[in-house]
């Protein structure tokens, strides 16, 4: 399914990280949501390293702080207290501009509905990050054309997500997301709405990815079963990771 001669891997002139750098690191994490009389204090002290290639499952109860866990992890929300480096710049200090170019340019997110434009191709939709990039059309199509068949969707390319399956959009989620050749994947419960052997194929085909192409992924997931297929696992009990 993969081709590591392809364009996908060298045209892009990143070099890969060295084996076992820490990518993205979660040190003292807290967060505590304060809205009218709500005061709740989901993280209590989040300390995570993920480190080049590495597949990692964060499973918890619903309700556990994953989810914030995920969204701190990548920038899309700030801690309370804590701090979150990623490639070794400290997202806190640094200004909303500059975080969101650190977010494009290193990592990709998954979530458990595919957010994929309705009215676009599965090209036009893993193509979108390149595009906003200003990468010209061509090329943007080629690369995406390339991660549509490393998962598994040559066929597919020209469809809209109403005319895939279940498991065919959630594969057009991960190539868009890896498109940008991302050195990590935050995926919320990227399976949780596919059925049993779907989800199955869906998450071993990501753990294929980060071996061929050395991206880490940091999966949310219920299932103790593909959880244990990682890496490694992390369990978020009352705050704090076990
Ligand atoms: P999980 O993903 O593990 O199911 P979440 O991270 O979504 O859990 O939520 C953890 C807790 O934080 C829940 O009790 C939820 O109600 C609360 N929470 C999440 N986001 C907010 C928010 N924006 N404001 C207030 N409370 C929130
Ligand atoms: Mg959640």
């Amino acid at each position: 399914m993969s081709d590591k001669n392809n364009n996908y891997n060298n045209d892009t002139g990143h070099a890969a990280p060295a084996a076992g750098a820490v990518v993205l690191e979660a040190k003292g994490l807290t967060k505590r949501f304060t809205e009218g009389r709500l005061d709740v204090t989901v993280l209590k002290g989040v300390d995570l390293q993920i480190r080049a290639g590495e597949t990692v499952a964060i499973v918890g109860a619903s309700g556990s702080g994953k989810s914030t866990l995920l969204h701190l992890l990548g920038g899309l929300d700030a801690p309370t207290a804590g701090s979150v480096r990623l490639k070794g710049e400290a997202m806190s200090s640094l200004s909303a501009e500059r975080q969101g170019q650190l977010r494009n340019q290193h990592l990709g997110f998954i979530y458990q509905f595919h957010h994929l434009l309705p009215e676009f191709s599965a090209l036009d939709n893993v193509a979108m990050p390149l595009r906003i990039r200003r990468m010209p059309d061509a090329q943007a199509h080629e690369q995406a054309a390339h991660v549509l068949a490393s998962v598994g969707l040559r066929e597919r390319v020209h469809h809209r997500p109403a005319e895939l399956s279940g498991g065919e959009r959630q594969r057009v989620a991960i190539a868009r997301a890896l498109v940008t050749r991302p050195a990590c994947v935050l995926a919320d419960e990227p399976t949780g709405n596919l059925d049993r052997s779907t989800a199955d194929g869906v998450f071993e085909l990501m753990l294929q990815l980060a071996r061929d192409h050395g991206t880490a992924f940091v999966m949310v997931t219920h299932d103790e079963s593909l959880a244990a297929r990682c890496g490694r696992v992390v369990r978020l009990v009352s705050g704090v990771l076990g």
